[in-house]
């Protein structure tokens, strides 16, 4: 059993308010990703939950017990960076034995510990290698296998696989998922990289300038993001934005427009989330790519744009569409066109206003969706 609460954590270094009024709890068991753009505060949560910094206000506790001033050796918590550090001198084998020879277990023990968690991480053929003679991606195996043999009750992760190539990355990702969920042990895993977040966690923490901007499951917070600023950042391409007024001409119904031409005529489920928000107000509008359909036929109901450029994505194409001065991303399967989107051709765009969000402008924060039950078209 490991739960881990974070209770209103504050860390100042000088004037910079690194972490600021932090609060979150790690079920037991779970996987827990910290996101955000670099500089937000993530590694200073992370080590302060290690011990590696003393918070100036709040709070850690690990199963109800407060280990706010225990010292790091005495948290049971393992920690891998990106920067593994692994002694030049020492095989495989001796890296994994150590944190067991620590805790005076028999050689037996070791030894088959040290197989077994070798078997998990593919590094049975590397065991008597020296760290100079493994690759990048072994070598930050070894580290993670540290780590977890000596089954600490919460494992920490900041960035651990930064120095790997994609392919490298994406087989050790996948290894160290389908082992935390065997080992069942609390995780926290930091990353800028919202891919990873998403496929890696059971909850993730988005964060921004020191406090948690939302937290949830990676489907909640890409479907329901409270604020622009989580829109913005879960995602590739990111979600497309753009500021627009309310207008409800008596008898045509209710509409957004947008800047250079731009008319988005509302369905039910749009009016419902614009509510009562008073004629020229200004909201954000922001749909993902995928929300989007292009359509070839002309259309004077749907807003028109221009293909600018179309990039091709495994089985899908990334098309970028000038509307207005702006440019949408649009994501389409390759079957849906083939090769007739050419460069500038009219399109129109038919989104799928049930997926729309708006946000109200200044605050960034996403308006309520008013009327629930008629979200579906
Ligand atoms: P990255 O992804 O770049 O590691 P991060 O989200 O982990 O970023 P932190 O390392 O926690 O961010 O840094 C949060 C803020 O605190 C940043 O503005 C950073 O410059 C500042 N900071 C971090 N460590 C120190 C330090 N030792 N002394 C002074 N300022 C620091």
């Amino acid at each position: 059993m490991a739960r881990v609460v974070v209770d209103h954590l504050h860390v100042w270094y000088g004037k910079t308010h690194a972490a600021d009024d932090i609060s979150l709890t790690v079920d037991d068991g779970e996987f827990c990703v910290f996101l955000g753009p670099s500089g937000c505060g993530k590694t200073t949560t992370l080590r302060a939950i290690a011990g590696l910094i003393k918070p100036d206000a709040g709070d850690i506790l690990i199963d109800e017990q407060v280990i706010t001033k225990l010292y790091p050796g005495e948290r049971d918590i393992a920690m891998v960076f990106q920067s593994y550090a692994l002694y030049p001198h020492l095989t495989v084998a001796k890296h994994l034995a150590f944190p067991l020879e620590a805790k005076k277990m028999d050689k037996a023990t070791i030894a088959a510990e040290t197989q077994r968690i070798a078997e998990l991480l593919g590094l049975t053929d590397v065991l008597d290698r020296l760290p100079r003679h493994l690759s990048t991606g072994q070598a930050q195996r070894v580290a993670i296998a540290r780590a977890l043999i000596r089954k600490p009750r919460v494992l920490l992760l900041d960035e651990p696989l930064n120095n790997l190539d994609v392919r490298l990355k994406l087989q050790t990702r996948a290894v160290l998922k389908r082992l935390q969920r065997d080992l069942n042990i609390t995780t926290i895993y930091v990353t800028h990289d919202q891919e990873e977040a998403q496929s890696l966690a059971d909850t993730i923490v988005v964060m921004d300038n020191g406090r948690i901007q939302q937290s949830g499951s990676p489907m909640h917070i890409y479907d329901q993001p409270v604020n622009e600023f989580v829109a913005g950042f879960i995602g590739t391409p990111p979600m497309n934005f753009m500021r627009c007024k309310v207008e409800r001409t008596r008898g045509r119904g209710t509409y957004l427009l947008g800047p250079d031409g731009f008319e988005l005529h509302a369905g039910d489920a749009l009016s419902a989330q614009i509510g009562d928000l008073p004629d020229d107000s200004d909201v954000t509008i922001g749909i993902r790519p995928e929300r989007i359909a292009l359509h070839t036929e002309p259309d004077e109901s749907l807003p028109l744009g221009h293909v600018h450029i179309v990039e091709p994505e495994g089985n899908d194409l990334i098309i970028s569409v000038r509307v207005g001065n702006a440019i949408w991303k649009v994501r389409a399967t390759k079957a849906q066109f083939g090769g007739r989107l050419q460069r500038d051709i009219p399109v129109n765009l038919r989104i799928d206003q049930s997926k729309l969000h708006l946000f109200a402008p200044g605050t960034g924060q996403r308006i309520e969706v008013l009327n629930q039950v008629n979200l579906t078209p």
